[in-house]
């Protein structure tokens, strides 16, 4: 690596994530051997497949579940994620009110709120230490032009039920103060999660109660009453597909849902005199105003874990195995994180990883159950799953068990979305957006609102 970046001696690039490294990357447990029978079979041992296990063995402990997972439970983005457990809607509140109307969406931001405390309380319950401080967010502008975004966003959300107490603007030199930043807001809804602790922990908790979770154990094959995999088939009333950003390589779904990117990197300790410098106190979560956004987090070991857009996405839906990170997606982090940060030029990278998310074509998620045929998902979460997956799971739960709830009349519940385009298209598409979206950001430097590049990626992109 070039000398733009201080890395640690121990500098680790990939290895899953920077999550598993107190405890180790976990050796995966048994797979499956042979044909079974189940009630209920779920693929992909995520937040989405261990959250909905986990709520289907509370409401009906004699039920049957079984989880199959490729690699070891956490695996995915659930054990990679800047653990941000968000209040925010993934997509526009516009489209889910487009179907269902806007009371049904602010319906669902509601919940969406009311799914941190219930993570939150679940952790408590089972003794699940993920590091959790609700801290609120705190989001930064740094240009006029993001400042006027930011504001219009403020404004925007009144619309949708969220109040000032959900969501207001504050003077950016009062809490977490980022070098440029010119307005910021504030919005209690969100909490610190170290999100490999809590998958982890969930995975023990779901076999405790009794669910048998299968690593090393590919699904090859998803169909009406059975998921096939090398080692046998499982055979079940419902078949749930819980592989969010993996979801591509499953046959007929390649263009499903666009396997994103998504990298992190994660500094040395700072020493307390930092965290006084910045005024980043009180575990706040960290996001900011650009198109080409950022978000962070203070971890429990007083590290900045920073995030952002790498390579955003690779020809033909392809997925990353374990999470190595492109040397200048590193230096780009860590260039932007001093920039924040200059107090912070000192330390140097520990830890680099990415990870993929699923992204449909509209942006927004969905959770679905087939009466019919039994087949169900949820997914879709665009960097937004952390919380989305426990309402997901509570969803799938009553739609598996045929129930009629507040939860499965939210307007996210059993959307169709169009397929994204065929190759090379969709890559054309991808990579179009997110240039604009550079070009965009670095024009807005010298001009008052937003790009017009901006509102063609958009375009170009349905974003
Ligand atoms: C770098 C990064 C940062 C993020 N930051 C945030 C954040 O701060 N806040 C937020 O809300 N969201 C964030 N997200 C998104 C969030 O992590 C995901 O939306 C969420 O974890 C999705 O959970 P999941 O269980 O649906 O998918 P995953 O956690 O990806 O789990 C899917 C599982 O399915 C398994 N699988 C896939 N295919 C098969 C198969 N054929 N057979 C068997 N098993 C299979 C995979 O191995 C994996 O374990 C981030 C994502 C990334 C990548």
């Amino acid at each position: 690596m070039n000398g733009q970046v201080s890395l640690s001696s121990g500098f680790v690039n990939g290895d899953v994530s920077f999550w598993y490294r107190s405890s180790g990357v976990p050796s995966p447990g048994p797979r499956l051997d042979g044909d079974l029978q189940a009630d209920v079979v779920i693929v992909g041992a995520g937040y989405t497949g261990l959250w909905t296990a986990y709520y289907l063995k509370q409401a009906r402990p004699s039920l049957n579940v079984v989880v199959l997972e490729k690699d070891f439970a956490g695996f995915g983005a659930s054990g990679r994620n800047g653990g941000w457990l968000t209040g925010d809607l993934a997509g526009s509140h516009q489209r889910y009110a487009a179907t269902h109307g806007a009371e049904a969406a602010r319906r669902l931001q509601r919940e969406m709120y009311a799914s941190i405390d219930e993570v939150i309380g679940v952790c408590e319950k089972e003794a699940i230490d993920a590091d959790v401080v609700k801290g609120g967010v705190v989001n930064v502008a740094r240009t006029p032009a993001q400042a006027a975004r930011l504001r219009a966003s403020v404004s925007a959300a009144r619309a949708w039920g969220i109040e000032e107490s959900d969501l207001r603007l504050v003077d950016p030199a009062e809490r977490l103060r980022v070098a440029g930043a010119v307005a910021a807001s504030w919005s209690p809804h969100c909490a610190r999660v170290q999100p490999a602790k809590l998958v982890q922990g969930l995975a023990r908790a779901v076999r405790e109660l009794g669910v048998t979770v299968y690593e090393r154990t590919p699904v090859t094959e998803i169909a009406p009453g059975r998921a096939v995999t090398p080692f046998g088939t499982v055979r079940a009333r419902h078949v749930l597909r819980a592989t969010e950003g993996f979801t591509s390589r499953l046959k007929g779904l390649r263009r499903q849902w666009l396997p994103m990117n998504s990298s992190l990197i994660v500094t040395e300790p700072l020493p307390a005199s930092f965290w006084e410098t910045v005024g980043w106190q009180g575990s706040e979560l960290l996001g900011d105003m650009a198109h080409y956004y950022m978000y962070a987090q203070r971890t429990a070991d007083d590290r900045i874990g920073f995030g952002g857009r790498g390579r955003p996405y690779l020809y033909g839906s392809r997925v990353d195995a374990r999470g190595h990170t492109h040397e200048r997606t590193v230096e780009a982090l860590w260039k932007l994180l001093i920039d924040f940060f200059p107090a912070a030029a000192s330390s140097s990278v520990a830890h680099a990883w990415s990870g993929v998310l699923g992204v449909p074509r509209d942006w927004c998620s969905t959770v679905h159950v087939d009466p019919a045929t039994g087949l169900g998902w949820a997914g879709g979460y665009t960097g937004h799953g952390v919380t989305t997956a426990n309402l997901a799971g509570r969803t799938l739960r009553d739609l598996v068990l045929g129930e009629r709830t507040a939860l499965t009349a939210l307007p996210w519940v059993g959307r169709r979305v169009r397929a994204w385009e065929p190759e090379p298209l969709r890559w054309l598409g991808v990579h179009t957006m997110y240039r604009l979206y550079r070009m965009a950001d670095h024009r807005e430097r010298s001009m008052p609102g937003t790009s017009v590049l901006a509102r063609v990626a958009d375009l170009i992109t349905g974003h």
